[in-house]
């Protein structure tokens, strides 16, 4: 089975996914990552950011392999492991303007789905329930209240400046983008994470994988 979580940045949607990965003894994939990779590549290589058809060339071009233990997880692209380069604040905005391109969607999409044929996956991101795995039978969109997922990120060291006010305009436009808006999936269990452990998260979702069949060979 493949289990999806999505929700917006902040709503600790990695802590749990990696964590409920490693009870369930599941592979971890980080969607996100993904989609920074193209956009650091994308900064780096000084492709501008408004050329969709250039960002769908560069995604199509660029190898990415995944490493999918939640204890460990990375992901090297073209045999370079980017390491913390993809975690600043000018990535993530670059990675939210990268993924309106419907040509890079297309081509992560399919590399995200061949990840998941092995089945016996956790996979984090905004469209995993919705357009990745849409079959999945496990299908979690985690929330929290603005404030709360703004201190989670300064705390976690993410926010090494992704100001509130950033975060929150990275969200809008991944809420509003026509090509797989973020969104719960129709059948997703809601989860508001805001006064909650991340245990407690990991509990109530395991729980509910168990309950749909997952966890065993599934
Ligand atoms: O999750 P993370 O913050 O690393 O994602 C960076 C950006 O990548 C998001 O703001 C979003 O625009 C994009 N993304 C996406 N679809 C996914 C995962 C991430 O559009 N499945």
């Amino acid at each position: 089975m493949v289990v999806t979580i999505d929700g917006p940045a902040g709503a600790g949607k990695s802590t749990v996914a990696r964590e409920l990965a490693r009870r369930l003894g599941y592979r971890y994939l980080d969607t996100g990552a993904m989609y920074r990779a193209v956009a650091w590549r994308a900064l780096r290589e000084g492709v501008d950011l408004r050329d969709g058809e250039a960002l769908a060339k560069l995604a199509e071009r660029l190898s990415m392999t995944v490493e999918p233990d939640p204890d460990a997880p990375g992901l090297r692209v073209d045999g370079e492991d980017p390491g913390e380069a993809l975690r600043g604040p000018e990535v993530a905005d670059a990675a939210s303007a990268v993924a309106t391109v419907s040509g890079v969607r297309r081509v992560l999409v399919a590399r995200q789905r061949a990840l998941g044929d092995g089945g016996r996956l956790v996979a984090e991101g905004r469209d995993v329930g919705t357009v990745v795995f849409p079959e999945s039978p496990a299908k979690f969109f985690l929330t929290a209240e603005p404030g709360v997922r703004a201190a989670r990120r300064i705390r976690e060291g993410k926010l090494r400046a992704e100001t509130t006010r950033a975060m929150a305009a990275r969200d809008r436009r991944d809420e509003r983008r026509s090509d797989s808006p973020l969104k719960p999936a129709p059948d997703a269990l809601v989860v508001d994470t805001s006064r909650m452990k991340p245990g407690e998260v990991v509990d109530l979702l395991a729980s509910r994988v168990r309950e749909r069949g997952g966890g065993g060979g599934a």
